[in-house]
């Protein structure tokens, strides 16, 4: 062995005689001859003390009398990690165990071990010996007597097998361990491949979930109604989506706070997802599935066979499933849903435009009185089509600042003149026609170009006071009231654009009132309430518009930084014949005086109406009935003939009620 260790050998035979052969045989020991070597020459034949050879000193010998004492010797070497690699095993060792046995015996603990099994030809045939051991390499048969050679030459050559063993088995077991390294390499890449896909499992999860519900998201709702087969003629399936919003929620987010708002909208997902886990059950529905777009809308897509009394069925499902109130910590709180539909009815949809349709159908339905359900019709489509075309045209006409403004006078009920204008937009369209305000702010609104309409219009009309004030005419100054949206108020631009323009028009703050509306107030007073107060803080006057027509006004008066409110003019309207709108009209009128506020009462359109609203302790009026509204460069001349005809009405009513007496 080249790896210096010797080759351990074991010679079990109960002649010890032989034991000093093998040794001499093996080991290169040698004894001057003695008796003893008679036997040997009659073990080995006459070559018993032929060559030495450098191979003999290979081996490291050890010896047995017996079967048994053999074994505790392999037992032994095993224990020291010495193990033997080569036994030559006597077959016949009275009185113990014959050779066999004792092989057997060994294998069962070094099954590794290479015997070599030593017979006379009197003995055993090797068919008998194989069907006692079975076949193995580890087994070679040797006749006695032996020849020294064969002896060294079997022991020389089963070395060699061991060592050439021994070498691949060090490198069978080094390719183990690196197979073993090579597995943990593996197994940590496999964990790192594992771990991306979760973070991609993740990514793509939140990039198609709702994080605050866990349903599907818009993206993922587009890509789900563009994935669809076509629904074309002769197809009986349908594609219909329910546009769901919730009503009030952002009453509910502004007073009660976003965590209890975000609660809400969970309570409510899961009712949804309730009446969808219902519908699935139905044979019409083979795809039911709900989405959150955003905020407090939802949208449940359907695909099947569907009619349209089912496409009902489906939506007052999902108004049942949230019949029942939310219970959110101590509080029950109700819940109202607005549902729109529209669906395929057998035509190629366009995801983009389903949608559109039944978010069309659901504003008419939350128009209807909320709490309500529509189905997208053809009065809807002519509906839709003209406030596409309204949209489409809004974004031209800011784009090229198109938009006019006319100006409506407010008269002073005890000076009996023109003490402001208000700044009312106009938009000419084609052939000369003029969409009113009431068509396109809604929608200027919704898309944002009500930012750069308001800029205008408020350029416009604080350029127009500075001119009209500065003309030399009689009278007090006049003011200007431009109307602001909530979504300009919110507009982080809107101080520094009013900033800007109050520098370029130099119209002195005191004469521009901005008016909001009630409603803008109500859906987040935070906000408002420190708008508000910046533009006070400017010297510009806040009146509240429209008042009356929300909800919480009364409440509303004291929180807010206002200077006037103007009284809507649903209540004027019925002034003479409701003893509503007086009780309200002159509780107002006490409350704001009493809070230091002007009222203004607007849609005063007769002569009575205006006598009353002087008798209830308004400040100024607005309406037909003094002006309406009117072109700038009607506006000087206007002013002149409103105080003239008043004056004459004020003389008519002295005359009328006499010589010294006082009107009103
Ligand atoms: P508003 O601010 O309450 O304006 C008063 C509206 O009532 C005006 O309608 C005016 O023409 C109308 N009106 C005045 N007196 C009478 C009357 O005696 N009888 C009747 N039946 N109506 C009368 P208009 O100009 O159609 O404006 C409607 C609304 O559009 C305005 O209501 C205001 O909220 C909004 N608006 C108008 N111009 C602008 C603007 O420049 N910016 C913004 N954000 N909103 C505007
Ligand atoms: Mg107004
Ligand atoms: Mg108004």
């Amino acid at each position: 062995m080249n790896d210096g260790s010797k080759v351990r050998v074991l010679a079990i035979d109960d002649n010890v005689a032989i034991h000093d052969d093998y040794r001499k045989v093996l080991c290169g020991w040698s004894e001057p001859p003695s008796a003893l070597d008679g036997l040997e020459s009659l073990v080995f034949g006459a070559q018993a003390r032929e060559p030495k050879s450098n191979s003999r000193l290979l081996f490291e010998l050890e010896t047995a009398d017996q079967g048994q004492e053999g074994l505790a010797k392999v037992r032994a070497a095993l224990a020291e990690d010495r193990p033997f690699s080569i036994a030559f095993v006597d077959m016949q060792m009275p009185p113990g165990w014959d050779g066999l046995r004792t092989i057997q015996e060994i294998w069962k603990l070094a099954p590794e071990l290479h015997i070599v099994i030593c017979t006379a030809y009197s003995d055993r045939s090797w068919d008998e010996i194989v069907a006692t051991l079975g076949t193995t390499d580890r087994l070679l048969l040797l006749r006695k007597p032996f020849d020294p050679n064969e002896v060294l030459q079997i022991a020389s050559s089963l070395s060699e097998k061991v060592r050439l063993q021994r070498i691949s088995d060090r490198r069978m077991h080094e390719l183990t361990n690196l197979a073993a390294e090579l597995q943990c390499v593996n197994d940590r890449l496999q964990d790192e491949i594992e771990g991306k896909e979760i973070i991609a499992g993740h990514l793509r999860e939140s990039a198609t979930k709702d994080s605050l519900t866990g349903l599907r998201n818009r993206g993922s709702l587009m890509q789900r109604l563009e994935g669809l087969p076509e629904v074309g003629p002769g197809c009986p399936d349908r594609i219909a989506a329910i546009y769901v919003d919730v009503d009030n929620f952002k009453t509910i987010n502004d007073s009660l706070g976003h965590e209890i708002g975000d609660r809400y909208l969970m309570g409510v997902a899961g009712r949804l997802r309730e009446a969808q886990d219902e519908l699935r059950g139905m044979e019409s529905f083979r795809i039911v599935e709900t989405y959150r777009l955003g905020g407090d809308e939802f949208v449940v897509l359907l695909v099947g066979p569907i009619s349209v009394e089912e496409l009902e069925q489906a939506m007052e499902n999902l108004r049942t499933s949230t019949a029942e109130p939310l219970k959110i910590g101590q509080k029950m709180m109700p819940i109202s849903l607005s549902l729109g539909a529209s669906g395929s009815g057998g035509r190629k949809v366009q995801p983009e435009a389903l949608l559109r349709e039944a978010d069309t159908a659901m504003y008419r339905a939350k128009a209807a009185g909320k709490g309500r359900s529509a189905i997208f019709d053809e009065a809807m489509n002519r509906e839709l089509s003209k406030r596409i075309e309204i949209e489409r045209d809004l974004h031209i006409a800011a784009a090229e600042s198109s938009f006019e403004v006319v100006y409506q006078p407010i008269v002073d009920l005890k000076l009996g003149e023109v003490v402001s204008l208000e700044a009312l937009v106009r938009w000419p369209k084609r052939f000369g026609t003029m969409v009113t305000p009431d068509q396109f702010i809604p929608l200027a609104e919704q898309n944002g170009t009500i930012l750069s309409l308001g800029r205008c219009v408020l350029r416009r009309a604080c350029f127009m006071a500075r001119a009209w004030n500065s003309s030399g005419r009689e009278g007090s100054p006049v003011s200007i009231n431009v109307n602001v949206s909530r979504r300009q108020l919110q507009d982080s631009d809107f101080l520094s654009d009013l900033d800007r323009i109050l520098e370029e028009t130099a119209v002195p703050p005191a004469l521009l009132n901005v008016e909001v509306t009630e409603s803008a107030m109500i859906e987040s007073p935070e906000i408002f309430l420190r708008r508000l107060q910046e533009i006070r803080r400017r010297g510009v006057r806040v009146h509240m518009d429209d008042f009356g027509t929300g909800y919480s006004s009364l409440s509303f008066l004291h929180q807010m930084p206002l200077d006037a409110v103007k009284i809507d003019r649903s209540f004027t309207t019925h002034l003479a014949t409701r003893t509503t709108s007086n009780a309200v009209m002159s509780c107002i009128v006490m409350l704001a005086h009493q809070l230091g506020m002007k009222v203004t009462v607007e849609g005063v359109e007769t002569r009575e109406q205006a006598r009353r609203i002087a008798d209830f302790g308004c400040d100024s009026g607005q309406g037909y009935y003094y002006a309406k509204p009117m072109p700038e460069t009607d506006v000087l001349r206007s002013l002149e003939e409103i105080r003239r005809r008043l004056r004459v009405v004020r003389d008519s009513e002295l005359t009328l009620v006499g010589p010294g007496e006082r009107v009103r």
